[in-house]
């Protein structure tokens, strides 16, 4: 089968990764319990940031927050390792700016996510992932944002939402652990 993952917030706890480095460059002490209640997926408000301002930080912090210790969600590595080895597809869908696309699938790669070169696809809009998901034809795609997945309602992919703090207001289907993605697998295929 074939799957396609998003990276960020989905396989890897990239904004509480950003929220720590927002802590040590701004010299604060936000506890992780504001970061776990969020409602956006925004992380600024916290730190006394506006939106502008907020913008801002996450544009000068980018590189340390794409390229330094962000670490994957539990069993995610592990899970994906396992796909690939049954022998099914995994790609990769990710709004990152097309700047970073070369160094995100090397880094992935760096961390143990199973990567093709050739299955893995960069620098579109949300909104426009989903052109790029209906061409290749998935069987499964994981997202952790609402906007992305309400594009794909439509469609006869299954989706599911990587739970989030932010998007629990959304009845869909979701993943909390990635270790429970076998048994969706199953359950789906009975
Ligand atoms: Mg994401």
């Amino acid at each position: 089968m074939r799957f396609g993952f998003d990276i960020d917030d989905t396989l890897i706890n990239l904004r509480e990764h950003a929220f720590n480095i927002y802590n040590q460059r701004l010299n604060q002490n936000v506890p992780i319990e504001v970061f776990h209640n969020l409602k956006r997926v925004e992380i600024h408000e916290p730190f006394g940031l506006d939106d502008e301002q907020g913008n801002e930080m996450w544009r000068s912090s980018l590189e340390e927050i794409y390229y330094t210790s962000c670490p994957p969600f539990p069993d995610a590595v592990e899970t994906l390792q396992q796909l690939e080895k049954m022998g099914h597809e995994i790609y990769y869908i990710t709004a990152r700016p097309k700047e970073h696309g070369e160094r995100t699938k090397k880094w992935l790669k760096e961390n143990g996510f199973p990567v093709h070169d050739e299955r893995f696809f960069y620098g579109m809009q949300d909104h426009e992932k989903v052109e790029i998901i209906k061409k290749l034809n998935l069987e499964y795609y994981f997202d952790d944002k609402p906007e992305v997945l309400n594009t794909l309602l439509n469609e006869s992919i299954k989706i599911f939402l990587r739970d989030q703090s932010y998007n629990r207001h959304l009845n869909l289907p979701r993943i909390v652990n990635w270790s429970d993605l076998e048994e969706i697998i199953n359950e789906k295929v009975k």
